[in-house]
Formats: C-alpha cells, sequence, structure tokens
C-alpha cells in the first residue's frame, strides 16, 4: 500500500469508528449475509434439568433455526444460550444476552438486543456474552410435543400439543429482534428498542417498518389487548379458532386476535402471533406455527439481511 492510499485508508476507517461512535454500529457492508443462519448452542443449566432433553432441544432448535433461515440471514455466527437460569414456571422466553445503548432521540434512549445486532452486523459488543437466550421451564417441555423428526416437521402434532419447534421459533424471534421496553399495561416508554421505535401505540397499534408494511399490504397489527381473556373466538377464513388473551404479549407481538375484527393471512398465522389459536374449542388440533415473509419483513425493517436469491 502507498503512503496516500495508506493515509486514505486511515482516514476513511477513523471517520467510520467516528460515525459509529455518534449513530450506533454501522452495518459492515463489506461483510456479506450469508445464505444462512451461522450459530452455535451452549447450555446454561447448572444443575442438568434439562438432562434427557438435551438432544431433542438441540434438533428443534435447529429446525427452529431453518426455519427462520429460509428468509433471514446473518453477517455473523450467533451464539444461542439454552438457559435454567431465570427462566418462569410455565414459560419458555427469549432475550437478547445483552442491550447496547445506540443512540438518544428525543431525549429517550435507544437501545438494540446483541441478537438484532449479531445478524445485522456481524459483530458482538460483549463476544463474552450470549447474543440470544432462550430461558426454559424445564417443566414446562412436558407440555410441549417434541417433534420426533424435526427436520421433516410432518408429524402430525398430537390433539391440543403445540411443537417445540414452533416455540423455539416464536422465541428466537423475540431474541432477534422483536422485542423492547413498551410497557405491556401502560404502553409507557421509558425507553425503546429499534423494534419499539417502530410501534405505534396510539388508536389502534401498528408496525410501521415499510418492509412489513409492503409485504402486509398496509399498517401491520400489533398485539394490544386490554384485559385478560381464555376461550375467546375468533373467525378466520371461514374458520372458528379459539385463543387466549393475555395483556404481557402487549406490543410486541404481531396480529389483532379480536373477536370482532378479522386481519390478514399473514398476522393471523404469524410466529409472531400473541395468541395461540387452536381451531375448535376442546384444542382437537394440534398446532404447528411456520416462519412466514411478514416475520422476516418485520425484522428486515431492524437491518437484519434478507436471503439473497443465488441469482
Ligand atoms: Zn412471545
Amino acid at each position: 500500500m502507498n503512503s496516500s492510499i495508506r493515509k486514505l485508508f486511515i482516514t476513511v476507517s477513523f471517520t467510520l469508528f467516528t460515525l459509529s461512535l455518534f449513530i450506533g454500529p454501522l452495518p459492515l457492508f463489506s461483510v456479506p449475509a450469508y445464505g444462512k443462519i451461522d450459530y452455535r448452542v451452549t447450555f446454561n443449566d447448572p444443575y442438568n434439568d434439562l438432562g434427557a432433553y438435551r438432544p431433542a432441544l438441540l434438533a428443534n432448535l435447529d429446525a427452529a433455526v431453518t426455519d427462520w433461515g429460509r428468509f433471514i440471514a446473518s453477517r455473523g455466527q450467533v451464539w444461542i444460550e439454552l438457559s435454567t437460569a431465570g427462566s418462569t414456571s410455565g414459560h419458555l422466553s427469549a432475550v437478547p444476552g445483552h442491550w447496547e445503548h445506540l443512540r438518544n432521540e428525543r431525549d429517550v434512549s435507544v437501545f438494540e438486543g446483541s441478537g438484532t445486532s449479531k445478524l445485522r452486523t456481524g459483530y458482538s459488543f460483549r463476544p463474552d456474552q450470549p447474543d440470544v437466550i432462550i430461558r426454559i421451564d424445564p417443566n414446562h417441555l412436558k407440555s410441549l410435543w417434541i417433534d420426533p423428526h424435526p427436520d421433516r416437521r410432518t408429524d402430525p402434532v398430537p390433539e391440543g400439543k403445540r411443537d417445540l419447534v414452533t416455540t423455539l421459533a416464536h422465541e428466537l424471534g423475540h431474541g432477534f429482534g422483536i422485542g423492547g421496553f413498551i410497557d405491556p399495561g401502560t404502553g409507557d416508554r421509558p425507553q425503546v428498542s429499534t423494534f419499539d421505535q417502530l410501534v405505534n401505540t396510539e388508536a389502534e397499534p401498528i408496525f410501521t417498518g415499510s418492509k412489513a408494511n409492503a409485504v402486509y399490504g398496509g399498517p401491520v397489527p400489533v398485539i394490544h389487548f386490554t384485559a385478560e381473556a381464555d376461550n375467546v373466538r375468533l373467525r378466520h377464513g371461514g374458520r372458528t379458532y379459539w385463543t387466549a388473551q393475555t395483556r404481557g404479549e402487549n406490543w410486541h407481538h404481531l396480529g389483532r386476535c379480536s373477536p370482532t375484527e378479522d386481519e390478514g393471512d399473514l398476522s393471523f398465522f404469524s410466529i409472531m402471533t400473541g395468541c395461540w389459536k387452536y381451531s375448535d374449542s376442546s384444542g382437537a388440533h394440534g398446532l404447528r406455527v411456520r416462519v412466514n415473509k411478514l416475520d422476516a419483513a418485520v425484522l428486515e425493517d431492524l437491518g437484519v439481511p434478507a436471503v439473497q436469491s443465488s441469482k
């Protein structure tokens, strides 16, 4: 490298670095978005509560990552931790390993989760911490149906059960970026995630990201339940479904799940739905949901790269 080129290189590097201090991490455009999601898994399970479930968890998680990988890619290897620490009874949940402060907008702090960050830039702010943590109550696994052939996903899901691949794909969606800080009860925003920034909580709550809106054909409904309810009857596509409404789902799930107002197929059957829907009151049909193009478009609105076509 001769000295003038080296000087230019240093100047450009320094400018990018300085810019990144002001506007947060820059997408590393020179790093290709691979046509799949590269990932690795660790367990945080000090008492081996997951024990015999571990192989099934790994296989079902792989199917869940593959499901997302039909639409989105990652610029770096995503570190996923399966953890019994901090799990709540009766639940699986997912959080970023770390929230990175990107900037302030109108005196509100904007954060990006480490899962989004890794997919978007390939970079970890805290390389010693997982990008995505899925918290698992080991007892809750008994209530789910563990697909013996998660690579195929064709075995019928037993009556009243939801399959583990669906559940893990949903939690990955949270870990990849569909989550944040808006208070589920009041709608207050003490701080925001890059997802929260695109949620309009007034009137009929919507996600305003341009890619998601283009895919959906209009504003994308976001969950806002004003009360808890079981056995809620929904009508969609000429069929009746039954579900439950939980206020804790507010803002960070897609769909309306309303008994009085129908919605598009893409939000009704989103993997990031705010209500699991069984197609009769006894839950006689098992539930298997796949990531769809709306789910992916929401992450693309957060800067996550889409899978590039091979053309
Ligand atoms: Zn959820």
